[in-house]
């Protein structure tokens, strides 16, 4: 069966259409009939060869959701026809000390959905059905893709460092994982503050359910924030002044980064001896972690917001991205 995808052939190269052969279902695969696939930054920084590991052609796509088509004969969770959602992750060893432990995410042998194997911009994807989610009806399939990353990778640092709903939470960027961690936050009881260079963004974050609204190019406003935070999530993929950032956290406070970025950031060790504070990553989730995920965005009807535009015009959505006008997930519909 030939697979219809779109594929960059070269660095920054727009999409275009490029076919495949399906490779036959193993034991533990679905074939899933793709509807809807989200653009997520780290396309683009895959698109870009940014990493400078980007295999060509390369068919991006890595928040897909569709219908299971066919099941391999040790397949027994999902069946034909049942909607399921992929996110980054499509295979593990399964057997490390990491998979054992539910967290699949760092598995040294982790596969992903669209590097080293052709992603969801496309009419079919065939997968181990051990990383295909059922997603709650409660979701719609639009509003499903970009929680599968976008949604596990800030959902996950909360319930990793163990946020409670007594803490203040400080959310960097109100954008595509932003705006995502805003509705977590609030829907997990925490006191919510948005960070933003966009003082446009006020309303919006409030409706997400923040209670304050920072204007992080106001310095005076900045300054106010001082020893305030239990913990902070950047969610930004371009540089700040981390300086004030670290500054507004309490002792025992946390700054925490999801969501790759190719910046550094310098805090002075004294700060983090003293006050005892943590500067940390995470990344996307395990299995475990993405099903409660699901299960709590279904509960507290937390929903990407998303612009939805055909496959066709699928290099007019990552621009959107690039250029940073989505509001606030790009997602392409399939014909
Ligand atoms: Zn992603
Ligand atoms: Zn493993």
């Amino acid at each position: 069966m030939k697979i219809n995808a779109y594929a960059a052939k070269h660095a920054k190269d727009i999409l275009k259409p490029f076919s495949y052969d399906s490779k036959s279902l193993s034991e533990f695969d679905v074939l899933v009939k793709i509807t809807h696939c989200g653009v997520c930054h780290t396309d683009l920084h895959f698109l870009d060869n940014d990493m400078g590991i980007t295999p060509y052609p390369f068919v991006p796509g890595h928040e897909v959701v569709g219908t299971v088509e066919e099941t391999g004969k040790s397949v027994k969770n999902l069946k034909k026809g049942q909607r399921v959602g992929i996110g980054w992750q499509i295979g593990a060893c399964l057997e490390c000390e990491y998979c054992e432990s539910g967290q699949e995410n760092l598995c040294a042998n982790s596969k992903a959905t669209c590097v080293g194997n052709y992603g969801g911009f496309a009419d079919y994807i065939t997968v181990d059905n051990r990383f295909a989610f059922a997603i709650p009806e409660e979701i719609e399939s639009e509003n499903a893709g970009p929680l599968l990353c976008g949604g596990i990778t800030v959902y996950s640092p909360f319930k990793l460092y163990n946020v409670k709903p007594n803490h203040k939470v400080g959310i960097i960027g109100i954008g595509g994982l932003g705006h995502f961690a805003v509705q977590f936050a609030a829907s997990m009881g925490c006191e919510v503050t948005a960070f933003s260079t966009s003082p446009d963004k006020e309303e919006e974050a409030h409706n997400l359910g923040a209670d304050k609204f920072v204007n992080s190019k106001d310095a005076a406003q900045m300054q106010k924030t001082a020893g305030k935070f239990d913990y902070i999530i950047s969610t930004v993929s371009g540089d700040a002044d981390w300086m004030p950032y670290f500054n507004a956290l309490k002792p025992n406070g946390r700054l925490n980064f999801a969501g790759i970025s190719l910046n550094n950031v310098s805090v002075p060790i004294s700060g983090l001896v003293l006050g005892q504070k943590s500067l940390s990553g995470s990344v996307t989730g395990g299995r475990a972690m993405i099903r409660e995920m699901l299960e709590f965005a279904a509960r507290h009807d937390i929903k990407a917001m998303t612009e939805v535009m055909p496959v066709s015009q699928v290099n007019a959505a990552i621009d959107k991205v690039r250029k940073n006008q989505a509001r606030y997930r790009m997602v392409v519909k399939m014909d």
